[in-house]
């Protein structure tokens, strides 16, 4: 998929860390975070959940604040037009009214998020060469295990994937993810 809606803003980029493991390095990048609202978390569980075992799929709509942390305001669901368990693509019209709404609000387009119903929380081969927008945050949650995991990821030249530090708000305290245990 791609993404073309308003331009986000340049970050600056910050000394990596490689974690090592992997057929691809997965390279962890400090002081950037990506803030995700509880309510807007569970949301997203709730829809992956009511899709399975195709993947859900949709976009990230938010702030990036001065710190240049991004803050999603909404997470957006949208259709899986190709109703798969190992593809998604976001319905155009869908996305289209999501970036609309994202600009009436004053939000910019962050990213978009998937489910990966039996794969691991990292880009796939396709996740990567689709990959368009180096600046766009991409969201995966991994249905694989009993406890679902999501994270978050920067991926430039199709392949150099970055795990960005993702951080669930508005609960009794701030919660790093990945998440272990659902609420209810
Ligand atoms: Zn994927």
């Amino acid at each position: 998929m791609e993404f073309k809606g308003p331009a986000i803003q340049k970050q600056t980029r910050n000394k990596r860390q490689s974690t090592g493991s992997g057929a691809f390095s997965v390279q962890k990048e400090e002081h950037m975070k990506i803030l995700l609202p509880y309510g807007e978390y569970r949301k997203l569980l709730k829809r992956a959940a009511a899709c399975y075992p195709e993947e859900a799929c949709g976009l990230l709509g938010g702030r990036i604040d001065s710190e240049g942390n991004k803050r999603v305001e909404q997470v957006y669901l949208l259709t899986n037009t190709e109703h798969s368990r190992i593809h998604f693509t976001l319905d155009p019209k869908e996305q289209l009214a999501a970036v609309k709404d994202m600009r009436a609000q004053g939000w910019t387009l962050l990213g978009n998020w998937h489910s990966h119903p039996d794969t691991p929380s990292r880009p796939s081969a396709e996740d990567r060469r689709l990959a368009y927008d180096s600046r766009a945050s991409y969201m995966i949650l991994s249905l694989k295990d009993k406890e679902p995991v999501l994270r978050s990821f920067h991926i430039e030249n199709r392949d150099a994937v970055t795990a960005e530090e993702l951080v669930i708000t508005g609960t009794d305290a701030e919660a790093a993810v990945p998440f272990q245990k659902e609420a209810e």
